[in-house]
This record gives C-alpha cells, sequence and structure tokens, in this order.
C-alpha cells in the first residue's frame, strides 16, 4: 500500500504515521528526517539545508525530487510505504508521479490554534525521532524516550518565529496539492477536532477501516 499524508506542519500526521507504519508494516519516509540525517552528516548539501531548516522554509525541489528517488529504490519500499512531508510543492507532486503510482493521500485537517499550540509543544527523540509532547502526548519519564531510552529535544525549527513562517508557506505552496490530488481522485480528508492523546486509537481504527475498504470515507473525528 503506497500511501501519502498532507497536512500543515503540527497536524499530527508524523505521529499517525509513527503508529500505522507498525500496524501496516510499510515504512514511513519521513523527508523531514531524511534532511535532518543529511544535516547530522555535516556536509557541504547539509549545512545549506540546515540554514533552510531553521528559518521554516523549503529546501530545493531538485535536491528533494532527487532524495525520494534515491529512498524509493530500496528494497523495503517495494511493498509500500507512507510518505510524510513530500510531496511539499507542485513541483515535487509532478516529480513523484514519475517515480511511483500513489494509492490514497490521507489530507490531515485541525484548525491553526490547535497546530501552533501542538508545534510549539513539541518534543523529538535525537536517536529514534518518535515524537512527544510536552502537556499532551507525554514521554513515562520527562526527557527521555519511551522506546530507545534516547533524549528528547526541542527542535530548532519549533521556534515560534519558523512555525508561523512553516504555517504561511504551508498555505502559500503546499495546499494547492489538496486541488491536485482530489482531480486524480485520490484525496481522503481526515479533521481532528481534539488532541492526539485523546484520539489517537480512534483515528488509527478510522484510518484502518478506510484503507481496508470497510469504510468510503473518513471525515470528522471527535
Ligand atoms: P513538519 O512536518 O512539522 O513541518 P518536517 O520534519 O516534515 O516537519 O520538515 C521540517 C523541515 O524540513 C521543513 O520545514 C523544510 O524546511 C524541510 N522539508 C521537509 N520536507 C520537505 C520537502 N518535501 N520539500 C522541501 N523542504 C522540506
Ligand atoms: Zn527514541
Amino acid at each position: 500500500m503506497k500511501l501519502l499524508f498532507l497536512g500543515s506542519p503540527g497536524v499530527g500526521k508524523g505521529t499517525y504515521a509513527q503508529v500505522l507504519t507498525e500496524v501496516l508494516r510499510i515504512p514511513q519516509i519521513s523527508t523531514g528526517d531524511l534532511l535532518r540525517e543529511e544535516v547530522k552528516k555535516e556536509t557541504t548539501l547539509g549545512k545549506n539545508i540546515n540554514e533552510i531548516m531553521i528559518r521554516g522554509e523549503l529546501v530545493p525541489d531538485d535536491i528533494m525530487i532527487k532524495l525520494i528517488k534515491n529512498r524509493m529504490s530500496q528494497k523495503d519500499c517495494q511493498n509500500g510505504f507512507i510518505l510524510d512531508g513530500f510531496p511539499r510543492t507542485l513541483n515535487q507532486a509532478e516529480g513523484l508521479k514519475d517515480i511511483v503510482k500513489i494509492d490514497h493521500v490521507l489530507n490531515f485537517k485541525a484548525n491553526d490554534e490547535v497546530i501552533i499550540e501542538r508545534l510549539s509543544g513539541r518534543i523529538t527523540c535525537k536517536k529514534c525521532s518518535t515524537i512527544y509532547h510536552k502537556t499532551g502526548n507525554k514521554p513515562k519519564k520527562e526527557g527521555v524516550c519511551d522506546k530507545c531510552g534516547g533524549e528528547l529535544f526541542e527542535r530548532d525549527d519549533d521556534k515560534l518565529a519558523s512555525v508561523k513562517n512553516r504555517l504561511d508557506i504551508y498555505k502559500k505552496k503546499t495546499k494547492p496539492l489538496i486541488d491536485y490530488y482530489t482531480k486524480e481522485g485520490l484525496l481522503v480528508e481526515i479533521t481532528i477536532n481534539k488532541p492526539i492523546s485523546e484520539i489517537r486509537e480512534k483515528v488509527i481504527t478510522k484510518i484502518n477501516d478506510y484503507l481496508c475498504g470497510k469504510t468510503k470515507k473518513i471525515g470528522e473525528i471527535n
């Protein structure tokens, strides 16, 4: 099953992708994580990418398409994957179309207040990238990852100024993808009206039912 998750930064798509990757036994491909790995290597490319990411801007399309092409050619992607964070522009969507055929596009929605609240409290594991939240989805022990014991930190681009920038860029560049995939007949809407900690299981069940063909749409989840 080849899935693509769309949605504003902070809407929770990365968190749901992390859970679904276990349920469906397909890998999650997070372009944000791929880029952060490149940054860690401290290559020239990595350094340039880091500056772009800290400002909350988009990494150029040609770099992104190359990165995805390379990731898609790896063995674990053969039976499917969840693409999380790509495409983010129409250009990237066209690039993706030349690489692979997607089965479903899930568009996650939530209002701006929920999103800003979530993004400004997000903490991430340094080792395995699992996402937690300072007030909502807390780890069992403060500052420590439940899964791998790694240290939790707040990403530089989760500070307020770049959060606002990322939301603006999302509206300008990524939102048009909703129309694009509606026209392709692939779009499924999911509106999440409550904090992840409260409705996590419900969301997973609803997505699963949809993917199994049990239901024809997902809609609002309260
Ligand atoms: P979020 O989904 O919360 O914005 P990500 O981890 O997906 O966080 O992305 C972090 C940053 O990585 C983005 O703000 C952007 O700078 C860069 N990035 C990730 N994916 C892409 C992409 N497809 N195209 C361009 N830049 C990207
Ligand atoms: Zn971890």
